[in-house]
């Protein structure tokens, strides 16, 4: 009988029933727990052991109380976005809870920009975006958490502007936040598995705290939910192409106007109007890139989706958005950014039309090669 067992992270009664709801613990783990005398709800063990914190929704009360948390603290802000994905990685409303808080922007996974990109492009970029957003960072930073690049410099940039402040980390839901706390967590205590706080349901939110130097704490935030975010669009199998593992290689075409290049089955580009051009795409290199003519384009996709044009496959064609169509005229060369999963670089001069998953941006921005 479960009833009475409570786990000793968060104080929730034990259950096996539903993995979703406070104190889910798999029947295998209550004995183990029992056995060790360490029994702990699923979500507080893997908080403990993995540093994993259950992420919050957009809608949750969670993320108002989050978002307070900030607001209330006298602390240096890491706002961790991903690099390919700046609209997908916005936190809403972030702007009106930091107060005098300073902002450090750090920007993730550079390892995966070609090396022919100016970083200070990238990072002016990411200010400019920021500030539109309704936030002054103090510093823009690019690091790459998964390949351990330029984290020692992360580390003295925090020292420098927190002063005497703790440091909240905040992002949305696969920024690379965790790896990235995970990277800090190794570099700053030298432990691999670092025993973490848990929570009482209700009350407070779950948070890594990691110990710095003079008694402060470098606080992990859950990571938000944001739900217009390639990842959360496309099948778990297609992930790969949103979270490249190698340096996107830029892929040459030669276009006319009225040719339509399809990204797999996820995204599209229209060159609707200009001289023939060279046009260059960085997407994962995996990522099939197949040209046609736009006039037959629509029924092409109807037809090829899910076979020739993947991801998503043939049984993912359920649950897939249908792409929407955004249209630009550029008056000088410009990279067109499907949010998420790259960009294409057109000279000016021209129209063209980038599609995507509903609520996926499709954004214009100045090249940045
Ligand atoms: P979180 O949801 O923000 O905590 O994100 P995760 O740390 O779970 O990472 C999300 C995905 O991005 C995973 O597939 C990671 O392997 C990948 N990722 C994280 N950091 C990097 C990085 O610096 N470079 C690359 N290429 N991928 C990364």
């Amino acid at each position: 009988d479960d009833e009475n067992l409570i786990c000793i992270g968060c104080g929730a009664t034990i259950q096996s029933d539903d993995p979703n709801k406070i104190g889910y613990t798999p029947k295998s783990a209550i004995q183990k727990g029992l056995d060790n005398n360490e029994l702990y709800c699923q979500r507080c063990f893997r908080l403990r052991h993995y540093n994993e914190i259950a992420p919050v929704s957009l809608t949750d009360d969670d993320f108002l109380r989050l978002l307070n948390q900030i607001r209330d603290a006298n602390a240096l802000i890491v706002y961790v976005v991903d690099i390919f994905d700046f609209n997908g990685s916005i936190i809403p409303g972030l702007h009106r809870f930091v107060g005098d808080n300073p902002v450090l922007l750090v920007g993730n996974k550079e390892d995966l920009l070609p090396r022919s990109l100016r970083r200070t492009k990238l990072t002016d970029w990411m200010r400019q975006q920021t500030n539109a957003n309704g936030i002054r960072p103090v510093d823009v930073t690019l690091v790459s958490a998964k390949k351990n690049h330029q984290i020692s410099s992360l580390l003295e940039l925090i020292e420098k502007h927190r002063g005497k402040r703790d440091v909240y980390v905040v992002g949305v839901t696969n920024v690379g936040k965790s790896t990235l706390i995970n990277q800090i967590i190794r570099q700053t205590t030298g432990v691999q598995e670092l025993i973490t706080t848990s929570r009482f349901p209700g009350t407070t939110l779950d948070k890594i705290e990691i110990p710095l130097d003079d008694g402060k704490q470098l606080v992990d935030t859950p990571g938000i939910i944001h739900p217009d975010q390639m990842a959360h669009v496309l099948p778990a199998d297609a992930l790969k192409y949103v979270a490249p593992q190698k340096e996107i290689k830029p892929r040459t075409f030669q276009l006319n106007e009225q040719q339509t290049i399809f990204l797999g089955g996820v995204a599209r580009f229209d060159y609707v109007r200009g001289d023939r051009n060279g046009i260059v795409a960085y997407f994962d290199n995996n990522l099939n890139l197949h040209r046609t003519k736009l006039e037959n384009a629509d029924a092409f996709y109807d037809k090829h989706v899910g076979g020739l044009l993947t991801p998503p496959g043939e049984n993912e064609l359920n649950d897939f958005p249908e792409l929407e169509r955004h249209e630009f005229h550029l008056e000088q060369k410009s990279d067109l950014v499907i949010e998420g999963l790259g960009w294409i670089t057109v000279p000016g001069n021209t129209t063209i039309a980038g599609w995507a998953p509903k609520g996926v941006s499709v954004i214009v921005r100045r090249a940045m090669i």
